[in-house]
């Protein structure tokens, strides 16, 4: 079983209007990335803060294509969320060549 301190931690999210960003930090406890453009699933555009004391990380990712994709898992040391296609996408996103 991964524990939290073994996923990636989310280095930095620029997705102000995200209820769970606080001064451009993820404060989810894990985040889930998907979709066509690796879009962060736990995006919450809401007019309260909420979230967790600590920095969020990346529970799980259904973009099997990645490089950094292994098992669903991501396997990146770190990742940056920010506006991409979607409003919040996994700008960590590489795609295996
Ligand atoms: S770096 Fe790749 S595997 Fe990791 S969360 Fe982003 S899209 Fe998913």
């Amino acid at each position: 079983m991964t524990t939290l301190s073994e996923m990636p931690q989310v280095r930095q999210c620029s997705v102000e209007s995200c209820g769970y960003n606080h001064d451009v930090s993820c404060h989810a406890g894990a985040i889930t990335v998907g979709g066509e453009s690796a879009a962060c699933g736990t995006f919450i555009d809401i007019s309260f803060k909420g979230g967790l004391d600590m920095v969020g990380h990346v529970g799980a990712c259904h973009r099997s294509e990645c490089a950094y994709n292994t098992s669903l898992e991501c396997t990146a040391t770190e990742v940056r969320v920010g506006p991409g296609r979607d409003v919040a996408d996994c700008l960590t996103y590489s795609p295996r060549s």
